[in-house]
């Protein structure tokens, strides 16, 4: 028996005032913004009636210096549980280390007897695969992920800690600093580079990648807007922080098709005067109409299923609750759905009150009537060949994307 339910058949989920908190805008620290898009209760993950997971999410432009943010942003409680679920700490270099590593070589940052700090180290994969006569340094939040890193790294010589990026002391002045898709996720990124500007030196480098506005034109309906990120960059409120912080800009570097932006930057004075640039407003503009566009798309695919009253999906992640916030998947009353998702953590739970089950359960359910959705972007083309090899015909799954871009 398949167990379908309905949506929002789970009475207990709530949010609490503790989740996030207000703040200015992040980048010039004037508070004055206008809200850019909103997502009224957004629910993080699986149904809890003892912890609040539902927070309204609020993307904001500050009208001072045009900077794009979170309001309000996680507090540090709030991130804890909100994200507990999401199965990876910040710092998402995978797939990217290697290029990450023959970028900072190229520029000479990986030699013999350098000293190189890696901000949002989660558990040091990425210092482990830099040489072993570099002195490597490692900082992240996360005390588990830093004892997990411990086991395996300290016998190499890397020193992992754990500690509050505001206020960490380093044990020594680093040449050089990375933070590859950290500073977008932290609620108070000035005071992070502003810290790591005290403790550095003449000659430290500092290595910056964030994704950008002006590269994060795409056609996943999660979008540029990601609920991970507390602040959203461009070029220039990047480099508007930066310079606030006290750190002058050598290079800034991108790639096609990819939506880093990566800046090398060093100790300088700090600048009061900010730069609101005109040209943020029509990236803006052009990104939003996009992505409607995108999710238009989505939708329209979903008008295939029509009358189809019983859905699986595949996908219990925050896709799932993008569908929801940004589609009509589940505004038909009578549609009851089942979601399958392989991360065990979700397993045995629910969302929205939609049982989340093992797709090893899809062998025994496949001559029953049903549709599928894939509720994934990047996972879309793995999950479709495993859902046909376990006997789901092709002509009953719904992809939602022709084509997706790496970023
Ligand atoms: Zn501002």
């Amino acid at each position: 028996m398949i167990p379908w339910n309905s949506i929002d058949s789970f009475p207990g989920n709530h949010t609490d005032a503790e989740l996030a908190m207000h703040r200015p805008c992040p980048v010039c620290g004037i508070d004055r913004p206008t809200e850019v898009l909103c997502m009224p209760a957004f629910q993080f993950f699986t149904d809890s009636a003892d912890q609040p997971k539902r927070v309204d999410i609020r993307q904001v432009q500050c009208q001072e210096c045009r900077a794009l943010y979170l309001e309000s942003a996680y507090t540090v409680k709030g991130f804890q549980i909100l994200f507990s679920e999401a199965g990876c700490s910040y710092g998402a270099t995978d797939g990217r280390a290697g290029e990450q590593l023959e970028w900072l070589d190229s520029h000479r940052l990986l030699g013999k007897n350098q000293s190189l700090l890696d901000v949002g180290c989660y558990e040091g994969r990425f210092l482990s695969m830099m040489p072993d006569d570099m002195q490597r340094i490692g900082v992240d939040i996360d005390g588990p992920a830093i004892e997990r890193g411990r086991k395996t790294l300290e016998s190499r010589g890397v020193i992992l800690i754990q500690g509050d990026f505001n206020q960490v002391k380093l044990p020594e002045i680093p040449d050089t600093i990375t933070m590859f898709h950290v500073l977008e996720h932290l609620p108070d990124p000035l005071a992070t580079l502003a810290n790591l500007r005290c403790q550095a030196g003449d000659k430290t480098r500092l290595v910056v990648e964030v994704p950008i506005l002006e590269k994060g034109f795409t056609n996943d309906i999660n979008g540029f807007f990601s609920a991970q990120h507390m602040t959203h960059f461009s070029r220039q409120s990047l480099s508007n922080l930066l310079t606030r912080a006290g750190w002058a800009i050598d290079e800034m570097f991108e790639q096609p098709d990819y939506n880093g932006c990566r800046v090398l930057a060093k100790a300088a004075v700090p600048t009061a005067t900010l730069i609101s640039n005109a040209e943020d407003d029509t990236t803006l503009q052009r990104l939003l109409a996009h992505w409607h566009n995108a999710t238009a798309g989505v939708n329209q695919r979903l008008a295939w299923l029509a009358e189809t009253e019983k859905i699986v999906l595949w996908g219990g992640g925050m896709h799932t609750e993008f569908l929801y916030q940004h589609t009509d998947l589940f505004n038909a009353d009578s549609r009851r759905f089942v979601i399958v998702d392989s991360d065990p953590i979700k397993q045995g739970k629910s969302w929205r009150g939609i049982p989340i089950l093992p797709p090893e359960h899809l062998e025994e359910w496949k001559n029953e009537t049903f549709s599928m959705v894939i509720s994934s972007y990047a996972g879309q083309n793995s999950i479709l060949r495993s859902a046909l090899s376990m006997g789901i015909e092709d002509n009953r799954i719904v992809r939602l994307y022709d084509n997706f871009y790496l970023y």
